[in-house]
């Protein structure tokens, strides 16, 4: 019995023992080698050097200098939004990146700024435009709904009090901590005109099962404060007279409404057409307000269309899917130029027939919500 109760107590101290050498080497560890010290960040050949503590991520370390890099899904490696070039240092591109980069852009150190460790000095080049990124503190004004699934959300700034932005760029939204979801950024165009500048709206469709969307629709509330960073993107008019095409559903209307707000604004007078593509009535929005900027603007029409709007519904608009209704009103597309915004798979469809009907595929631009 005496034998058995030494037995035990001796196993119990052995384990102890054990776990004491294993915590201690982990502390060590953490100490020694997982503390990379003070690494140097250099940006475009010494226009910035920054000092970092090692071992994040490139993306969340130039945040936490307040250089912001896009990016829409929030590190996860998914988006390849936050591209850099990485000169020098940033260690073997991971298998995350590899899908996203091209053979030339692996030769030229593309990277993917999220998957890459800071264990050392590193020299990278990012455009210039990136340094007047910020982060803003707004507070929500007002949350719509626009359908059953689109709230349209009005946040007013506080910190800086004032934006400037491109009409069609988009921004990025932090969410809070909720349940058990970690805060996250996630990217939405800004649906207001630059005109406003104290202020930026957006359209948000609900995701089922989305970490951001979710917060939005449920636990978001009008007089909260809210943090977003921009602006970013590329998705802008290009200043030529070609006739514009825009093409967008859902809430891929965002950076349309807002670069028709602008047109109607500045006086532009380029030949307009708005293609609003959604399944039935209920889905469609800002009807009025479009049809009203259509009677102001003698060069622009809009032009929603239904997909799956049930026969004898009493709707007298165009039915079909978007694609083919823009053929039918534009079989010739080569001497125009296309905005398109929404879904990869609507956008993939949207360009493939563009390039049908004559349109260059350097004359198509769009910005996927992926
Ligand atoms: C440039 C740009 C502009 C955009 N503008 C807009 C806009 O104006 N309006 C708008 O509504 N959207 C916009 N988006 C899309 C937006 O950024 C988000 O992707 C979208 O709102 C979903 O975010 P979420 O956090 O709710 O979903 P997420 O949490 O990112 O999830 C997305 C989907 O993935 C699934 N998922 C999540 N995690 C996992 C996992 N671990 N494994 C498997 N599945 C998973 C979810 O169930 C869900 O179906 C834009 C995107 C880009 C890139």
């Amino acid at each position: 019995m005496n034998g058995i109760i030494s037995g035990v107590v001796f196993s119990t101290l052995f384990l102890i023992a054990c776990g004491s050498v294993l915590a201690l080497l982990l502390v060590l560890a953490e100490k020694f080698i997982l503390n990379f010290g003070p690494c140097t960040i250099d940006i475009n050949g010494g226009e910035k050097k920054l000092t970092v503590s090692g071992g994040a991520s490139l993306l969340s370390l130039l945040a936490s200098q307040n250089i912001f890099i896009p990016s829409a899904c929030g590190g996860r490696g998914s988006c390849a939004y936050c591209k850099v070039i990485v000169q020098a240092g940033g260690g073997e591109i991971g298998p995350v990146e590899e899908p996203y980069l091209s053979a030339e852009e692996r030769r030229g150190g593309t990277r993917l700024s999220c998957q890459v460790k800071v264990r050392g000095d590193v020299a990278i080049r990012i455009p210039r435009e990136y340094f007047s990124v910020r982060k803003y503190r707004g507070r929500l004004l007002a949350k719509k709904p626009m359908t059953r699934d689109i709230v349209e959300l009005r946040i007013g700034l506080l910190e800086p009090t004032e934006i400037e932005f491109t009409a069609g760029q988009y921004a990025q939204l932090e969410s809070r901590e909720y349940k058990s979801h970690e805060a996250v950024m996630r990217a939405y165009s800004i649906s207001s005109p630059p005109s406003g500048r104290t202020h930026v709206e957006f359209m948000i469709r609900l995701v089922p099962g989305g970490i951001c969307t979710t917060w939005v629709f449920e636990h978001l509330k009008e007089g909260q404060e809210v943090q977003l960073s921009g602006p970013y993107g590329e998705f802008h008019l290009r200043p030529t007279g070609a006739p514009i095409l825009f093409i967008a559903g859902g809430s891929g209307m965002a950076p349309i409404w807002s670069i028709l707000r602008h047109m109607k604004e500045t006086g532009n007078k380029r030949i307009t057409r708005y293609f609003f593509g959604a399944q039935t009535q209920a889905d469609l929005f800002l009807v009025e307000e479009l049809r009203q900027l259509q009677r102001e603007m003698p060069d622009f029409t809009f032009i929603p269309a239904l997909s799956n709007e049930p026969e004898g519904s009493g709707w007298t608009g165009e039915r079909g899917l978007i694609t083919d209704v823009v053929g039918r009103h534009v079989p010739d597309a080569s001497q125009h130029e296309a905005y398109l915004c929404g879904s990869p798979g609507m956008i993939n469809a949207c360009i493939k027939a563009l390039k049908k009907s004559g349109m260059p595929e350097e004359k198509i631009y769009f910005d996927k919500f992926a």
